[in-house]
Protein backbone atom coordinates (compact mmCIF):
# COMPACT_ATOMS: atom_id res chain seq x y z
CA UNK A 1 0.00 0.00 0.00
CA UNK A 2 1.17 3.61 -0.42
CA UNK A 3 -1.10 5.28 2.69
CA UNK A 4 -0.92 3.03 5.99
CA UNK A 5 -0.95 -0.63 5.19
CA UNK A 6 2.64 -2.15 5.94
CA UNK A 7 2.61 -4.34 2.48
CA UNK A 8 3.19 -3.30 -1.02
CA UNK A 9 0.76 -3.88 -3.64
CA UNK A 10 3.16 -6.57 -4.95
CA UNK A 11 2.93 -8.23 -1.79
CA UNK A 12 -0.62 -7.73 -1.40
CA UNK A 13 -1.03 -8.88 -4.69
CA UNK A 14 0.26 -12.13 -4.18
CA UNK A 15 -1.08 -12.33 -0.79
CA UNK A 16 -4.54 -12.15 -2.53
CA UNK A 17 -4.07 -14.85 -5.52
CA UNK A 18 -2.75 -17.55 -2.76
CA UNK A 19 -6.28 -17.11 -0.88
CA UNK A 20 -8.01 -17.76 -3.82
CA UNK A 21 -9.17 -13.96 -4.92
CA UNK A 22 -10.00 -13.28 -8.78
CA UNK A 23 -10.99 -9.81 -8.76
CA UNK A 24 -9.29 -7.08 -6.25
CA UNK A 25 -8.89 -3.44 -5.67
CA UNK A 26 -6.21 -1.78 -3.79
CA UNK A 27 -7.81 0.96 -1.73
CA UNK A 28 -5.24 3.29 -0.39
CA UNK A 29 -6.79 5.98 2.19
CA UNK A 30 -7.08 9.03 0.11
CA UNK A 31 -4.43 8.31 -2.16
CA UNK A 32 -4.35 6.58 -5.90
CA UNK A 33 -0.09 6.40 -6.50
CA UNK A 34 -0.50 2.54 -6.25
CA UNK A 35 -2.78 1.89 -8.58
CA UNK A 36 -0.53 1.26 -11.90
CA UNK A 37 1.39 -1.03 -9.78
CA UNK A 38 -1.09 -3.10 -8.24
CA UNK A 39 -3.17 -3.55 -11.67
CA UNK A 40 0.22 -4.70 -12.79
CA UNK A 41 0.85 -7.02 -9.68
CA UNK A 42 -2.74 -8.15 -10.20
CA UNK A 43 -2.15 -9.12 -13.68
CA UNK A 44 1.33 -11.04 -13.28
CA UNK A 45 -0.88 -13.20 -10.64
CA UNK A 46 -4.00 -14.06 -13.00
CA UNK A 47 -6.32 -11.65 -10.90
CA UNK A 48 -8.60 -9.16 -12.11
CA UNK A 49 -8.15 -5.41 -10.83
CA UNK A 50 -10.20 -2.68 -10.37
CA UNK A 51 -8.89 0.93 -9.62
CA UNK A 52 -9.54 1.50 -5.86
CA UNK A 53 -9.63 4.22 -2.82
CA UNK A 54 -10.79 4.98 0.07
CA UNK A 55 -11.80 8.71 1.06
CA UNK A 56 -12.41 10.36 4.19
CA UNK A 57 -15.48 12.63 4.60
CA UNK A 58 -16.85 14.52 7.46
CA UNK A 59 -20.65 13.88 7.82
CA UNK A 60 -22.61 14.71 10.62
CA UNK A 61 -19.06 15.67 12.38
CA UNK A 62 -18.35 12.03 11.84
CA UNK A 63 -15.38 10.48 9.30
CA UNK A 64 -16.98 8.74 7.31
CA UNK A 65 -14.90 6.62 4.25
CA UNK A 66 -16.52 6.70 0.91
CA UNK A 67 -14.77 3.66 -1.09
CA UNK A 68 -14.09 4.65 -4.98
CA UNK A 69 -13.75 1.69 -7.70
CA UNK A 70 -13.44 1.54 -10.32
CA UNK A 71 -12.25 5.27 -12.11
CA UNK A 72 -9.58 6.47 -14.52
CA UNK A 73 -6.08 6.43 -11.92
CA UNK A 74 -4.52 9.12 -14.40
CA UNK A 75 -7.92 11.60 -14.23
CA UNK A 76 -6.52 15.10 -12.92
CA UNK A 77 -9.94 16.21 -11.15
CA UNK A 78 -9.65 13.38 -8.62
CA UNK A 79 -5.69 13.47 -8.02
CA UNK A 80 -6.35 17.26 -7.39
CA UNK A 81 -9.38 16.82 -4.89
CA UNK A 82 -7.44 14.06 -2.95
CA UNK A 83 -3.94 15.90 -3.01
CA UNK A 84 -6.63 18.73 -1.45
CA UNK A 85 -8.18 16.34 1.06
CA UNK A 86 -4.48 14.88 2.34
CA UNK A 87 -3.63 18.50 2.77
CA UNK A 88 -4.45 19.01 6.73
CA UNK A 89 -3.20 15.77 8.13
CA UNK A 90 0.63 17.12 8.94
CA UNK A 91 -0.62 20.09 11.20
CA UNK A 92 -3.76 17.44 12.65
CA UNK A 93 -0.70 15.31 13.62
CA UNK A 94 0.95 17.25 15.43
CA UNK A 95 -1.96 18.34 17.24
CA UNK A 96 -2.03 14.74 18.11
CA UNK A 97 1.54 14.08 19.57
CA UNK A 98 0.95 17.46 21.41
CA UNK A 99 -2.39 15.76 22.94
CA UNK A 100 -0.15 12.80 23.82
CA UNK A 101 2.52 14.52 25.20
CA UNK A 102 0.17 15.83 27.84
CA UNK A 103 -0.16 12.39 29.11
CA UNK A 104 3.59 11.91 29.11
CA UNK A 105 3.98 10.23 25.89
CA UNK A 106 6.77 12.44 24.25
CA UNK A 107 8.27 12.15 20.92
CA UNK A 108 4.96 10.88 19.07
CA UNK A 109 4.74 13.09 15.78
CA UNK A 110 8.34 11.50 14.56
CA UNK A 111 8.14 8.32 15.87
CA UNK A 112 4.50 8.02 13.59
CA UNK A 113 6.83 9.70 11.25
CA UNK A 114 8.89 7.19 11.02
CA UNK A 115 6.53 4.59 10.10
CA UNK A 116 4.76 6.69 6.93
CA UNK A 117 6.02 6.19 3.39
CA UNK A 118 4.17 9.06 2.31
CA UNK A 119 4.76 12.22 4.98
CA UNK A 120 1.05 13.40 3.78
CA UNK A 121 -0.50 10.48 4.49
CA UNK A 122 0.27 10.37 8.15
CA UNK A 123 -2.94 8.81 9.97
CA UNK A 124 -3.53 7.43 13.44
CA UNK A 125 -2.45 4.11 12.39
CA UNK A 126 1.16 5.09 12.30
CA UNK A 127 0.90 6.45 15.61
CA UNK A 128 -0.63 3.66 16.82
CA UNK A 129 2.55 1.69 15.38
CA UNK A 130 4.78 4.03 17.37
CA UNK A 131 3.15 3.98 20.50
CA UNK A 132 2.62 -0.24 20.54
CA UNK A 133 6.82 -0.12 18.88
CA UNK A 134 7.84 2.19 22.04
CA UNK A 135 6.21 -0.46 24.96
CA UNK A 136 3.36 2.09 25.42
CA UNK A 137 0.80 -0.62 24.70
CA UNK A 138 0.60 -3.93 23.74
CA UNK A 139 -1.04 -3.60 20.55
CA UNK A 140 -3.26 -1.55 18.33
CA UNK A 141 -6.32 -2.37 19.17
CA UNK A 142 -5.24 -1.02 23.14
CA UNK A 143 -3.71 2.30 21.34
CA UNK A 144 -6.74 3.15 19.95
CA UNK A 145 -9.47 2.63 22.58
CA UNK A 146 -6.83 4.36 25.32
CA UNK A 147 -5.44 6.95 22.82
CA UNK A 148 -7.02 7.77 19.69
CA UNK A 149 -10.57 7.45 19.67
CA UNK A 150 -12.84 10.68 20.72
CA UNK A 151 -12.25 11.67 24.08
CA UNK A 152 -8.43 10.33 24.44
CA UNK A 153 -6.05 12.37 24.70
CA UNK A 154 -4.62 11.73 21.41
CA UNK A 155 -8.06 11.95 19.02
CA UNK A 156 -7.77 15.00 17.15
CA UNK A 157 -11.17 15.24 15.05
CA UNK A 158 -10.32 16.52 11.15
CA UNK A 159 -12.72 18.29 8.82
CA UNK A 160 -11.87 15.87 5.57
CA UNK A 161 -13.29 16.17 2.00
CA UNK A 162 -17.57 16.45 1.55
CA UNK A 163 -19.61 13.63 0.83
CA UNK A 164 -20.54 15.48 -2.12
CA UNK A 165 -16.98 16.56 -3.58
CA UNK A 166 -15.78 12.72 -2.87
CA UNK A 167 -18.68 11.22 -4.63
CA UNK A 168 -18.22 13.21 -7.29
CA UNK A 169 -14.28 12.79 -7.82
CA UNK A 170 -15.19 9.38 -7.70
CA UNK A 171 -17.86 8.95 -10.49
CA UNK A 172 -16.84 12.07 -12.45
CA UNK A 173 -13.40 9.70 -13.01
CA UNK A 174 -15.69 7.25 -14.42
CA UNK A 175 -16.23 5.25 -11.43
CA UNK A 176 -18.58 3.80 -8.76
CA UNK A 177 -18.84 5.32 -5.29
CA UNK A 178 -19.51 2.57 -2.45
CA UNK A 179 -20.41 3.74 1.83
CA UNK A 180 -17.62 2.09 3.34
CA UNK A 181 -17.92 -0.09 6.39
CA UNK A 182 -21.72 1.66 7.49
CA UNK A 183 -21.85 -0.40 10.49
CA UNK A 184 -18.63 1.42 11.48
CA UNK A 185 -20.20 4.99 12.54
CA UNK A 186 -21.53 5.69 15.01
CA UNK A 187 -24.68 7.57 13.75
CA UNK A 188 -28.35 7.20 14.74
CA UNK A 189 -31.27 5.49 12.57
CA UNK A 190 -32.00 9.48 11.28
CA UNK A 191 -28.24 10.01 10.68
CA UNK A 192 -27.72 6.92 8.98
CA UNK A 193 -30.62 7.25 6.80
CA UNK A 194 -29.85 10.83 6.06
CA UNK A 195 -26.63 9.30 5.00
CA UNK A 196 -27.76 7.40 2.26
CA UNK A 197 -30.37 9.47 1.14
CA UNK A 198 -27.80 12.24 0.63
CA UNK A 199 -25.11 10.10 -0.72
CA UNK A 200 -27.61 8.30 -3.09
CA UNK A 201 -28.64 12.10 -4.66
CA UNK A 202 -25.16 13.11 -5.37
CA UNK A 203 -24.95 9.52 -7.36
CA UNK A 204 -23.69 6.98 -5.15
CA UNK A 205 -24.32 3.83 -5.98
CA UNK A 206 -23.07 1.46 -3.34
CA UNK A 207 -22.63 0.10 -0.27
CA UNK A 208 -20.29 -2.65 1.88
CA UNK A 209 -22.18 -5.09 3.25
CA UNK A 210 -19.90 -8.08 3.50
CA UNK A 211 -16.22 -6.56 5.39
CA UNK A 212 -13.96 -7.03 7.78
CA UNK A 213 -14.99 -4.21 9.51
CA UNK A 214 -18.52 -5.89 10.60
CA UNK A 215 -19.82 -8.86 12.26
CA UNK A 216 -22.08 -11.20 10.95
CA UNK A 217 -24.74 -9.35 12.61
CA UNK A 218 -24.05 -6.45 10.55
CA UNK A 219 -23.77 -8.26 7.24
CA UNK A 220 -27.24 -9.26 7.54
CA UNK A 221 -28.36 -5.39 8.63
CA UNK A 222 -26.30 -3.86 5.71
CA UNK A 223 -27.94 -6.34 2.90
CA UNK A 224 -31.25 -5.46 4.11
CA UNK A 225 -30.37 -2.21 3.48
CA UNK A 226 -28.95 -2.15 0.45
CA UNK A 227 -31.93 -3.94 -0.97
CA UNK A 228 -34.12 -1.80 0.66
CA UNK A 229 -32.25 1.63 -0.78
CA UNK A 230 -31.45 -0.21 -4.16
CA UNK A 231 -27.72 0.09 -3.50
CA UNK A 232 -25.39 -2.40 -5.09
CA UNK A 233 -23.36 -4.68 -2.56
CA UNK A 234 -19.42 -4.45 -1.67
CA UNK A 235 -17.43 -6.66 -0.40
CA UNK A 236 -13.93 -5.97 0.97
CA UNK A 237 -11.20 -7.16 3.80
CA UNK A 238 -10.13 -3.91 4.78
CA UNK A 239 -7.08 -5.45 5.50
CA UNK A 240 -4.22 -3.61 6.60
CA UNK A 241 -1.12 -5.78 7.81
CA UNK A 242 -0.69 -9.19 9.30
CA UNK A 243 -0.07 -7.90 12.49
CA UNK A 244 -3.11 -5.90 13.15
CA UNK A 245 -5.93 -7.06 10.91
CA UNK A 246 -8.53 -9.39 11.93
CA UNK A 247 -9.60 -10.41 8.36
CA UNK A 248 -7.28 -11.60 5.41
CA UNK A 249 -7.58 -10.73 2.22
CA UNK A 250 -10.20 -13.25 0.22
CA UNK A 251 -11.23 -15.23 3.51
CA UNK A 252 -14.61 -12.97 3.87
CA UNK A 253 -18.05 -15.00 3.25
CA UNK A 254 -19.31 -14.30 -0.25
CA UNK A 255 -22.31 -11.45 -0.53
CA UNK A 256 -25.76 -12.91 -0.16
CA UNK A 257 -27.31 -13.88 -3.67
CA UNK A 258 -29.88 -11.63 -3.22
CA UNK A 259 -27.82 -8.28 -4.17
CA UNK A 260 -26.42 -7.16 -6.69
CA UNK A 261 -22.64 -7.50 -6.59
CA UNK A 262 -20.65 -3.56 -7.16
CA UNK A 263 -18.63 -5.34 -9.43
CA UNK A 264 -21.54 -6.27 -12.04
CA UNK A 265 -21.65 -2.02 -12.30
CA UNK A 266 -18.64 -1.89 -13.57
CA UNK A 267 -18.13 -4.40 -16.02
CA UNK A 268 -16.17 -2.67 -18.60
CA UNK A 269 -13.96 -1.06 -16.65
CA UNK A 270 -12.50 -4.94 -14.55
CA UNK A 271 -9.10 -4.81 -15.87
P1 LIG B 1 -7.10 8.48 10.35
O1 LIG B 1 -7.44 8.54 8.88
O2 LIG B 1 -5.79 9.13 10.68
O3 LIG B 1 -8.22 8.96 11.25
O4 LIG B 1 -6.88 6.93 10.70
C1 LIG B 1 -7.71 5.98 10.17
C2 LIG B 1 -7.08 4.61 10.34
O5 LIG B 1 -7.27 4.19 11.68
C3 LIG B 1 -7.74 3.58 9.43
O6 LIG B 1 -6.73 2.82 8.79
C4 LIG B 1 -8.54 2.70 10.36
O7 LIG B 1 -8.57 1.37 9.91
C5 LIG B 1 -7.80 2.85 11.68
N1 LIG B 1 -8.74 2.74 12.81
C6 LIG B 1 -9.76 3.56 13.10
N2 LIG B 1 -10.38 3.18 14.24
C7 LIG B 1 -9.71 2.06 14.68
C8 LIG B 1 -9.85 1.18 15.82
N3 LIG B 1 -10.80 1.39 16.74
N4 LIG B 1 -8.99 0.15 15.93
C9 LIG B 1 -8.01 -0.04 15.00
N5 LIG B 1 -7.83 0.75 13.92
C10 LIG B 1 -8.67 1.78 13.75
MN1 LIG C 1 -12.11 2.50 6.26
Amino acid sequence: MVSDGTLTPEALAERAAGNGVELWALTDHDEIGGQHRAAAAARANGMKYLTGTEISVTFANETVHIVGLGFDPDDAGMKRGLLKTRGGRGARAQEMAAGLAKVGIHGAYEGALGFVGNPELISRTHFARFLVESGACKDTHEVFRKYLTEGKPGYVPHRWASLRDAVHWITDAGGVAVIAHPGRYKFTANEEYALFLEFKAHGGRAIEVVTGSHTPAEYVEYADKALEFDFAASRGSDFHSPDESHTDLGKLPPLSGQLMPVWELLEDRIQ
